[in-house]
């Protein structure tokens, strides 16, 4: 045996049953950017699908268009990454919800052809990462309106996204959200999905949920940093990194996972993982290796889990001892380990 990244699919479905109560009436749009948090796209879709998830949240074209091919037609997928024109026309083939936060792209559309592309307006909220500035909002919509008449486009969503970090700046954002919805409807657009929560505010704050809901990590049981925990949140980790014992000598027990394998070498000495003799420190990240504190009768062989599920620690227990958040850990998992489904 070798290194892999277990991932329980019937933890992942409670997790999903989970946020789709909490999130309720609004609906629960999964996120599934970067390799679905890193557990694998295609594994996690067709679950999700199969438990009647039926938003899906891709970040760009590229995942968008995976995505699709998975789910089949019926499915809505959202993307917000699209890289210019080409990546425009992709994702119309593709049939994705388009979240458009630039002018730019507005222009695009208007000189594409003639297919009728389903368009989510974003409003830059504060967080000036994209998004149309409130000053550009009245031209965004007035461009927007033009294009709806011309067939272009369907408006079928207002979008934005926040930092989550405070109540206060959350609430500055909606209000600047609410008062730009305001604007579409006075334009005489009507945007059938508001959306901008994420996981935290989507669960915490009940006037966040909209219509929409785009929700990440707590759907993969990750855990915000110095947030609630995962019993009050009512969600689960759903994947453990479980190593194999690799070599036993007087120093140390070794294990075939190092930095190179997403372990941060900052960990070093930080944490204790379950061993057959009772708990042992994580004493060393090399590379390519891990040296555990030692114990008799340890053998080669042995599978130890590292952290994530049934392991002392989640991703996010051991982000916080290095002042990061879950998903730092989580997603470094190399992809050179192999990702292992049960249930
Ligand atoms: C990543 C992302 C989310 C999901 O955030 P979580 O905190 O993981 O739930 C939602 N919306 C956007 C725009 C994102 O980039």
């Amino acid at each position: 045996m070798s290194a892999e990244y277990r991932v329980d699919l019937d933890a992942f479905r409670r997790n999903l049953r989970r946020v789709r109560e909490a999130v309720a009436p609004a609906a629960h749009m999964l996120v599934v950017k970067d390799d679905a948090y890193a557990h694998g796209l295609e594994t996690l879709v067709r679950r999700a699908w199969d438990e009647g998830v039926r938003w899906f949240g891709a970040f760009d074209v590229a995942t968008g268009a995976a995505v699709r091919a998975i789910t089949g037609p019926d499915a809505r997928i959202f993307v917000w990454l699209i890289g210019g024109v080409d990546d425009l026309r992709a994702g119309i083939a593709a049939d994705l919800d388009l979240g458009i936060g630039d002018e730019a792209l507005l222009d695009d559309l208007a000189g594409s052809p003639a297919a009728s592309a389903r368009v989510h307006l974003k409003v830059d909220t504060g967080l000036h990462r994209n998004g149309i500035r409130p000053e550009r909002w009245d031209a965004a919509l007035a461009r927007t309106a033009e294009l709806v008449d011309q067939g272009r486009a369907v408006l079928e969503g207002i979008w934005s996204h926040i930092s989550e970090a405070s109540d206060a700046d959350d609430d500055d954002a909606r209000a600047l959200f609410l008062s730009a919805r305001d604007a579409a409807r006075a334009a005489g657009l009507e945007p059938r999905f508001s959306h901008l929560a994420a996981s935290a505010a989507g669960f915490a704050r009940g006037e966040f949920r909209e219509d929409l809901v785009r929700v990440g990590a707590f759907s993969y049981g990750i855990r915000p940093a110095g947030g609630p925990g995962e019993v009050e949140l009512g969600i689960e980790p759903i994947a453990a990194l479980v190593a194999t014992v690799i070599a036993v000598d007087p120093a140390g027990v070794h294990l075939d996972v190092g930095s190179l394998h997403g372990l941060p070498s900052a960990l070093s000495g930080r944490f204790d993982v379950i061993t057959p003799a009772g708990p042992r420190r994580v004493e060393a990240i090399g590379a390519t290796s891990t040296a555990l504190a030692p114990w008799d009768d340890a053998r080669v062989g042995d599978e130890i889990t590292v952290f994530g599920r049934g392991a002392l620690r989640s991703a996010t227990d051991l982000a916080e001892l290095i002042d990061t958040i879950g998903e730092e850990i989580a997603l470094r998992v190399s992809p050179s380990i192999p990702r292992v489904y049960a249930g």
